[in-house]
């Protein structure tokens, strides 16, 4: 599946890093601070074009325009939960939509941003497998999404946002570089400031770019979707465990901790009577034993996706499973739902919307790996 030519571009404003706008800025005969200005006043001040940019003189604004056109994603529906999670889809400049969750905690807001417009991953119990990938996003959309969601909580009793999960819809280490480019972006000074160990990456798995990922030494905290704890099982689960098994992927895991120094988290999606009995947890611990890392298990209750047959695990089973992995010394808490009440899941708002409106985009033909599944 080909990229738009120009959408997934590294080379393009909201992609560049305070250090492109100054170089860029130099070229036009530009003191280097107003490289910094740029960025600042797009990502902190929410410029949405040049003339937002207060401090600027007017003939600089134009010519930047000119040369250099840039354009923001836009808001298209915001929902907010009961519980104060707060759910944005965002229209993209050729049309496309994605999803960006904001949720609070203790520690203040979380972002779950997406990576891609669908994904071609096809797991078997994910909404956002169903339509399959349309085109990666670059990593200036994926900023926009931050940007977006730091806007839409300014309201009062909003905060600042402290922590960025790449967890929304796609895989992440499917469009390695803009997504790290993303996070370089996040974590720049004059815009969000977010340190890398504040940066959550979820894969479902794709070995080589965790190795690749591990070598750039970013601390970057890495989430591996495992969801079971047998190739087996797995693979019923998640088609790209067929070219990354566990036998591949747990050694990735292990040289990502001790490359990055970092404790990998392995998130479990429970699934009624498919991976959430007593002997399936055993598994677990057997497999997470013979792999020793510093490690942390996430039991997610699962949100159901009509077109998916599967039940959520009662929460009692949950509870018993969580108990059976922790007595064997493996930290494991189960994430707190939120978002219920607004489709919050993983790629459910905009599936839904899809559906309803493009019901010939669904996908039916079965996902595909191989040179594009591994661009990482
Ligand atoms: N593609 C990446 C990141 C996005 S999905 C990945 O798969 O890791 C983020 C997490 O949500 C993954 O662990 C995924 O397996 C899980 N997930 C997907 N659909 C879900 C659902 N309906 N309910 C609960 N978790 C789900
Ligand atoms: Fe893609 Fe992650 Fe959903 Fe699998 S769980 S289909 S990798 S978004």
């Amino acid at each position: 599946m080909s990229d738009r030519k120009g959408v997934n571009d590294l080379d393009q404003p909201l992609s560049w890093l305070p250090e492109t706008w100054a170089e860029t800025l130099g070229t036009l005969g530009e003191p280097s601070y107003r490289g910094r200005q740029a960025f600042e006043w797009i990502w902190r001040h929410d410029a949405r074009t040049y003339d937002d940019i207060a401090v600027w003189p007017k003939g600089l604004r134009a010519r930047m325009a000119e040369r250099y056109p840039f354009r923001r994603v836009d808001e298209e529906r915001v929902r907010r939960g009961a519980d104060g999670t707060t759910k944005l889809l965002l229209r993209l400049a050729d049309g496309e939509r994605v999803e960006t969750v904001l949720l609070p905690h203790d520690y203040g807001t979380s972002v779950c941003v997406s990576s891609q417009v669908g994904c071609n991953m096809g797991c078997t119990f994910c909404a956002s497998g169903i339509l399959g990938r349309v085109r990666n996003l670059n990593a200036g959309e994926i900023m926009d999404q931050v940007a977006a969601a730091a806007a839409a909580n300014r309201a009062p009793g909003g905060g600042p946002v402290r922590r960025v999960d790449l967890m929304g819809i796609g895989e992440p280490l499917d469009n390695y570089d803009h997504v790290l480019r993303f996070c370089r972006l996040v974590h720049a000074a004059p815009g969000f400031n977010l340190s890398y160990r504040h940066i959550t990456l979820s894969t479902s798995g794709v070995v080589p770019a965790i190795y690749r990922l591990a070598d750039e030494q970013l601390a970057i905290t890495l989430a591996v979707s495992l969801h079971a704890p047998n190739d087996a099982l797995r693979q019923r689960l998640m088609p790209i465990n067929r070219a990354y098994p566990l036998a591949k992927l747990m050694p990735a895991a292990r040289y990502y901790f001790e490359t990055t120094g970092r404790r990998v988290s392995f998130e479990y999606a429970m699934l009624a009577d498919v991976n959430d009995d007593p002997g399936t947890a055993r598994e677990l611990v057997d497999l997470l034993t013979a792999t020793p890392m510093p490690c942390h298990v996430n039991l997610i209750p699962w949100n159901p996706v009509p077109e998916q047959a599967y039940e959520p695990s009662p929460m009692a089973r949950v509870r018993s499973f969580r108990d059976l992995v922790q007595q064997h010394g493996i930290s494991c808490t189960i994430r707190r739902e939120l978002g219920q009440d607004i489709d919050a899941a993983c790629g459910q708002l905009r599936h839904r919307e899809e559906a309803d409106r493009r019901p010939s985009r669904i996908r039916r033909n079965p996902p595909r790996f191989g040179a594009e599944g591994q661009s990482g």
